[in-house]
């Protein structure tokens, strides 16, 4: 165990992350960061939209990889591995390193963001089942591929209107009876002539022999039947990554990390940013926001800390 603790453990390298390093270096705070990938999920992100000043074109991964570089060159300490685990004794943070190294602070913030759910269906786990459209799409360009969709929200959106591009065929299939979309995304799904929209409709299944090769669905009032597809790409919701947190904190029922006006938790000195957080929006720019005023306050319970 290193012996003086840092001021600030950053759990997560995504947007919330790097934005609460780069504040907590210009803040002041001996910062050290925890984290896979730079950028985190915004690697799966081919434009990134809705960020100010960004024009179209803009990759998440070109965003992570700038942002991760300025707060390095801010002086940020980012070792590129996961905590294991989290826990708090005597006011101290420690986390633990993928090699069981041992690191301290005296606050935290919890920027770990969230994981896509799979579906409660036989063979749930079987190859050719996808979440990153930009990731693993390209994996049938050229095979004349039926791909299906699973959701019905803009992550949804976004993963059809990618494959559309080259796939023969995506059928982009929604349990409710209305798309939860924006406006833009529902025209532009509805304009893309190899896009099939399935709504009512449900997936109890796959099947196939190594890979998924047939899903079976029911239409509402219908009999079930099975549809040929050579991939399958989910987007029906998440949960968040807190399963380093080794103590007692406040969570909603889904497990997203409570936090008062000031981003922290129930738990003083740790606070969360991002999408792992009780937040109503999952956007890089309210990540990036968050990670911004998590460090300034880690900054103000610091000061009170040590008074
Ligand atoms: C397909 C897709 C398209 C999107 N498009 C857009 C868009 O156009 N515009 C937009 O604003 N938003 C978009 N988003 C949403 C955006 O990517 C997220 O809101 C944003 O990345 C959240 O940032 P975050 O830092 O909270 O979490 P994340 O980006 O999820 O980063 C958290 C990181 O922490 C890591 N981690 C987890 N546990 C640990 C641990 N124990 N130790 C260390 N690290 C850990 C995770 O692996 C992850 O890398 C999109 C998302 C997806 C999936």
């Amino acid at each position: 165990m290193s012996n003086t603790p840092y001021d600030l453990m950053i759990f997560g390298a995504g947007p919330a992350g790097i934005t609460a390093a780069l504040y907590g270096q210009r803040l002041g705070l001996k910062t050290i960061v925890f984290g896979d990938i730079p950028g985190g999920s915004s690697y799966m992100i081919e434009h990134l939209a809705n960020f100010p000043g960004l024009m179209e074109g803009t990759s998440g991964t070109q965003f992570g990889t700038m942002a991760f570089q300025q707060a390095h060159k801010e002086g940020a300490n980012f070792t590129l591995t996961r905590l294991e685990s989290i826990s708090r004794n005597d006011n101290i943070f420690i986390g633990v390193d993928v090699d069981g190294q041992e690191h301290t602070a005296l606050s935290a913030i919890a920027a770990t963001g969230r994981v896509p759910k799979r579906l409660a269906v036989s063979n749930a786990n079987m190859r050719g089942v996808h979440f990153c459209s930009i990731c693993d799409g390209p994996l049938y360009r050229g095979k004349n591929a039926t791909l299906a969709v699973v959701g019905s929200d803009n992550t949804a959106a976004q993963h059809a209107l990618t494959l559309a591009r080259t796939a023969d065929k995506v059928l982009l299939i929604c349990r409710s009876n209305s798309l939860q979309m924006d406006a833009v995304h529902e025209d532009q799904i509805k304009q893309q002539n190899n896009i099939t929209l399935m709504v009512n409709t449900e997936v109890f299944g796959y099947s196939g022999q190594e890979f998924v090769e047939s899903i079976e669905v029911a239409a509402k009032d219908k009999g079930r039947q099975d549809l040929a597809v050579d991939g399958i790409f989910l987007a029906i919701g998440w949960r968040p990554n807190i399963s380093a947190l080794k103590f007692e904190v406040q969570k909603t029922a889904e497990g997203y990390l409570e936090t008062n006006e000031k981003l922290m938790t129930s738990l003083p000195g740790l606070f969360a940013a991002g999408d792992v957080r009780d937040t109503d929006m999952w956007q890089v720019l309210t990540a990036c926001a968050d990670g911004a005023r998590a460090a300034k306050y880690a900054a103000e319970y610091l000061e009170k800390l040590i008074r």
